[in-house]
């Protein structure tokens, strides 16, 4: 079969075993970790992407004993957990895949008041205080590491990876902002190095010199104190010495304030400095962070940045990523948009993580999406295609339904087509060439810029309703998104007129309503142009990253000034926004844990000024006239954006029922049509595909 990826498709020898390709699944904790009860369901999950041809699977993060796990009762490598893992490492064996055991060491990180590290103190991203581990206590962890260890290789796995990146333990350990000890453990990078090498020693003798060890490496803290790039290299050369296999790199710790993963991230923006240090270490190298579009993986390798790629979330996204590139289809890969919310975000509050994109990820024993027999095949109308009606009609057709997706505009994609427009989120428009490649893979029938009536939905057996939402309008004095109705004073235009191009923002603006939507288009209005998504070098300097060579974590910029409009050299900058809610709570509450913090220091970055608690009175010729904490206010707008939340467009499904002659067609509303509050792609995907594996 041809193919376009001969570095990603190549197996390598990690000088214990050979790996059948380049591919890496990072570890990613999905919470199923956590309960031994659940060793069937991480199999079934894990084992699937074995199947779909990834070459090294890491597991999840477990601690190698209590102090060290994530949550109080969080997953740990005891016997009483890892007596079930020969399920786990059975199923991706027989899939001749491979599998280590992360050994995760939370260090001040942990979520509970066992919490210890290098020093006493707190996180900034925690609220327990932590205990500074005794010098027998550093002896113990070491010991920990090591029978857990032994544990791993006795429960089948292949190896193990020590987690010493991200800002856990062994990275406290390694900085002087969290290791102050003057003890044999600190005093200095060589004594701040001393406990991270012991641990590897300690781990490569309790497993043996036939399995694999991999140790996760911290390139760039990007945090104030981190370490300089001398520091990180003489720790690598030192971990291969004490027989590290592979060396995975991690970029920035939890607590940074600078992101890494998201999907306004460059693609690939850190592989450089991976490759920095694989040209001065004699080991495999792992790149990861951001690279998840397969032709990027392959560049990155192709160019000597790495010999792996680690990609955990476009494996969630996609479990047969590896296997669809093989067979050369990687055209109908299910593109994983960077976005946290099912993943990370899920995660970070304690649920099980699956993926926006693929709701079955981390749920693959309980969404099934079984063939149906030809005689019990369906006609299946699916109005409407954005995500819920996409994803419905190809998860009701790859099962062997006979499908049609009708749609009104003459575009695929619904409200993820306006996300794809803001900067920053250009991976969006990815998930939408993806989904229209699957659709016609999967032989759904589509009938663009139709709306069918009630009466001709009739002749089929299920009509899913997904036709989505309209943007609410806010009914006061002077609104009103009329055009017609031009008068003195501000413009009123709606998020949906703005994004797609059919109203031009003026240079003062206020958005009322600072949900996901307001921030999106407070964001839209005032980043620079062109995105600095789409420039490795320009966002590096946007979010102050430096090189580590002679800036402590590789942070050139401790805290970014926001940007004085007055003197921004481009258009979008120099604009004043207002971003108004009358709530009280901070801007972008509801938004993601892990992307959330990001928005808002865009904004205050770009000078988009805030109002909370805000009452509306109207428009008229002077501006907008708010209440603000008790004062009258008028802010003096040419424009204003309306980003209020929507209305569900439901009444075709009560048109077909009406309709009716018999028991058919049965109908299913889902998504936004469905329940508009709270309108949220992660429910409306997987609302779609439980639909479908119920026809
Ligand atoms: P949303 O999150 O519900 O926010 C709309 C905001 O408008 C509300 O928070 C509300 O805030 C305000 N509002 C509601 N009714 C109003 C009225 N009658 N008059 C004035 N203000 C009113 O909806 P959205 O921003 O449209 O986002 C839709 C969905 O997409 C959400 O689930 C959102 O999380 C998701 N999304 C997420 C992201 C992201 O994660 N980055 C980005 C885009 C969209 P007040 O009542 O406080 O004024
Ligand atoms: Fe990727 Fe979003 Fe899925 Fe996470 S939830 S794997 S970031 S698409």
């Amino acid at each position: 079969m041809r193919h376009d990826y001969p570095h990603l498709l190549s197996p390598l020898d990690l000088g214990r075993f050979e790996v059948r390709n380049r591919f890496v699944m990072g570890s990613m904790h999905t919470g199923l970790e956590d309960r031994p009860g659940d060793a069937k369901k991480l199999a079934a999950y894990l084992g699937e992407r074995a199947r779909g041809g990834v070459g090294l699977i890491v597991t999840g993060g477990y601690s190698p004993d209590r102090t060290g796990r994530l949550t109080p009762r969080g997953a740990q490598a005891d016997d009483r957990t890892l007596a079930t893992h020969n399920l786990i490492t059975r199923e991706v064996h027989e899939a001749d895949g491979r599998i280590i055991l992360q050994l995760l060491h939370a260090g001040r990180y942990a979520f509970h008041p066992l919490a210890a590290s290098a020093r006493a103190g707190r996180s900034p991203i925690t609220p327990f205080r932590t205990r500074r581990l005794t010098r027998r206590g550093v002896g113990r962890t070491i010991e920990h590491f090591a029978d857990a260890a032994r544990r791993a290789i006795g429960a089948g796995y292949d190896g193990v990876e020590i987690m010493g990146s991200e800002g856990y333990l062994l990275n406290q350990f390694l900085v002087p902002g969290t290791n102050r000890r003057r003890d044999r453990w600190g005093r200095g990078p060589e004594g701040r190095r001393t406990m991270p090498l012991a641990v590897a020693a300690a781990v490569r003798e309790a497993i043996g010199p036939e399995a694999l060890l991999s140790y996760r490496i911290s390139l760039l803290d990007l945090v104030p104190e981190g370490q300089y790039w001398d520091e990180t290299l003489a720790l690598a050369h030192g971990l291969v010495e004490r027989g590290v296999d592979v060396l995975s790199t991690g970029i920035g710790w939890h607590e940074s304030r600078v992101p890494t993963i998201v999907t306004s991230v460059p693609r690939a923006a850190f592989a450089p400095v991976t490759k920095r240090l694989r040209e001065e270490v004699e080991v495999p190298v792992v790149a990861s962070n951001r690279i998840h579009d397969p032709q990027v993986a392959e560049q990155v390798l192709s160019s000597g940045q790495a010999d792996l790629i680690s990609m955990a979330r476009p494996l969630l996204a996609d479990p047969h990523l590896p296997a669809k590139l093989a067979e050369g289809r990687a055209n109908q890969v299910v593109a994983c948009i960077s976005c946290n919310q099912a993943c990370l975000d899920n995660a970070f509050e304690g649920k099980r993580a699956s993926c926006l994109v693929n709701p079955r990820a981390g749920h693959e024993t309980e969404l099934v999406l079984s063939p149906v027999l030809e005689r019990r095949r369906r006609k299946v109308a699916v109005v409407g295609a954005g995500p819920a009606g996409l994803e419905a009609a190809i998860s009701a057709a790859e099962r062997g339904h006979v499908v049609t997706l009708f749609e009104a505009t003459k575009e695929l994609g619904g409200q993820l087509r306006l996300a794809a427009r803001i900067p920053g989120k250009e991976d969006y428009a990815q998930a939408l060439t993806s989904w229209r490649m699957r659709l016609f893979a999967a032989g759904v029938g589509v009938r663009l810029g139709t709306r069918p009536s009630a009466q001709e939905l009739q002749d089929f057996h299920d009509v899913v309703v997904a036709t989505g939402v309209r943007p609410r309008v806010v009914d006061l004095p002077g609104f009103t998104t009329d055009p017609a109705a031009d008068g003195p004073g501000p413009r009123v235009i709606s998020y949906a007129d703005l994004l797609e191009g059919r109203a031009e923002p003026g240079e003062t603006v206020a958005i009322i309503g600072a949900g996901g939507i307001g921030v999106d288009v407070a964001e839209y209005l005032t980043s620079p142009l062109p995105s600095p998504t789409l420039d490795t070098d320009t966002w590096l300097q946007h979010w102050g990253v430096g090189d580590p060579q002679g800036h402590r974590g590789g942070l050139a910029v401790a805290r970014r000034a926001p940007v004085d409009p007055a003197t921004a050299a481009d258009g979008r900058r120099s604009r004043e926004v207002h971003l108004l809610q009358r709530k009280e709570t901070k801007i972008g509450a509801g938004l993601g844990k892990t992307t959330g913090w990001v928005h808002r220091a865009e904004l205050r970055h770009a000078g988009v000024i805030n109002h909370l608690g805000v009452t509306y009175r109207r428009i008229d010729a002077e501006g907008l006239h708010i209440l603000e904490h008790e004062e009258e206010r008028v802010l003096a707008v040419d424009t204003v954006v309306v980003c209020a939340g929507q209305i569900s467009e439901n009444a075709l499904a009560q048109e077909v029922t009406r309709a009716r002659r018999g028991r058919s067609p049965r109908v299913h509303l889902i998504g936004g049509a469905d329940v508009a509050a709270e309108l949220d792609a992660e429910r409306a995907i997987r609302q779609a595909v439980e639909v479908a594996a119920g026809l």
